[in-house]
This record gives C-alpha cells, sequence and structure tokens, in this order.
C-alpha cells in the first residue's frame, strides 16, 4: 500500500483511473455538487460521503484511506 494517494478535481481523470484500478483505494474524489456540498467517493466503490466543503471531503478521504 502507498501513501500516494492522488486526488482529482475532474470526474473524468478520476473515472479513468478507477476504470483501471477497481475495487482498491487508490484514488478519492471531492466533487462540487449544485447546492454547495461535495461529493466524496473512492475508487474502492466502497465509499462515498457527502462533505459540507472541500477540505473536510478531503479529511473524510484521507481518513477513509487511513492516511491520517
Ligand atoms: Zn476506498
Amino acid at each position: 500500500m502507498s501513501d500516494d494517494n492522488i486526488m482529482y478535481d475532474s470526474p473524468t481523470e478520476f473515472l479513468h483511473e478507477v476504470a483501471e484500478k477497481k475495487g482498491e483505494c487508490v484514488a478519492q474524489s471531492v466533487i462540487p455538487l449544485d447546492d454547495g456540498t461535495y461529493v466524496c467517493a473512492c475508487s474502492c466503490e466502497q465509499w462515498e460521503v457527502i462533505a459540507p466543503d472541500r477540505w473536510k471531503g478531503l479529511d473524510l478521504a484521507r481518513a477513509h484511506t487511513g492516511s491520517l
């Protein structure tokens, strides 16, 4: 396991990466929604949460991967 988890701002990039790494916690996305919140998802497809802001989302992503 690497600590070098990659954050993507672009859903397109994220999905491209996920397609190759399905089932592993290699990439987390924090994507803004229309209502001002952010949806956070992981490439493992076992994790998806709504965060009130981008920084909280990144925190949650780090907590999910255990890299805090
Ligand atoms: Zn994961």
